[in-house]
C-alpha cells in the first residue's frame, strides 16, 4: 500500500482541517484527539509521509526516528503527565486497529488506564 495523501492527518498537516495543536516543529505535529479516550489524549505525528510504525522505521533515518521518539516523551513532559504516568500506543495495520494511515502515536493519560488490551 502506498501513502494516501487524502488521509485526515495529511489534510491536517496541509491546514485543510483544523486541529488543537499542543506542539509543533519542523518535523512533528502533536494535537488533541477529537475523540479522547482519556482526560489527556494527544496524537503525535511526523510531518513526513509515513503510513505506519513499520513504514516510518524502515523509511526514515535513524536520526529522524530517534528524534521523533524523544519528542513524544518531551511532549508528555510538556503536558505534565510524566509524573503520574501515561501510555503511548501505535496501532499498526488491520489487526492493530489503525484507522488513519499516517503514522501516529497516541499519548493517553490523566487517569488509571486499566488493562492494556481489551478482551474480545
Ligand atoms: P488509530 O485508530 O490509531 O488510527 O487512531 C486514529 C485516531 O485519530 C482516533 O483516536 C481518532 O479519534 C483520531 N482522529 C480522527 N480524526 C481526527 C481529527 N480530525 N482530529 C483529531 N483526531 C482525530
Amino acid at each position: 500500500m502506498s501513502y494516501q495523501p487524502d488521509n485526515i492527518f495529511a489534510k491536517i498537516l496541509r491546514g485543510e482541517i483544523p486541529n488543537d495543536t499542543v506542539y509543533e516543529d519542523d518535523e512533528v505535529l502533536a494535537f488533541r484527539d477529537i475523540n479522547a479516550q482519556a482526560p489527556v489524549h494527544v496524537l503525535v505525528i511526523p510531518k513526513g509521509e509515513y503510513i505506519s510504525l513499520d513504514d516510518f522505521t524502515q523509511g526514515a533515518s535513524a536520526e529522524v526516528v530517534g528524534r521523533f521518539f524523544q519528542k513524544v516523551a518531551e511532549i508528555a513532559r510538556q503536558l505534565g503527565v510524566d509524573g503520574e504516568g501515561y501510555r503511548v500506543i501505535a496501532n499498526t495495520g488491520h489487526n492493530g486497529g489503525q484507522e488513519v494511515p499516517h503514522f501516529h502515536m497516541h499519548i493517553c493519560a490523566g487517569r488509571r488506564l486499566g488493562r492494556m488490551i481489551a478482551q474480545g
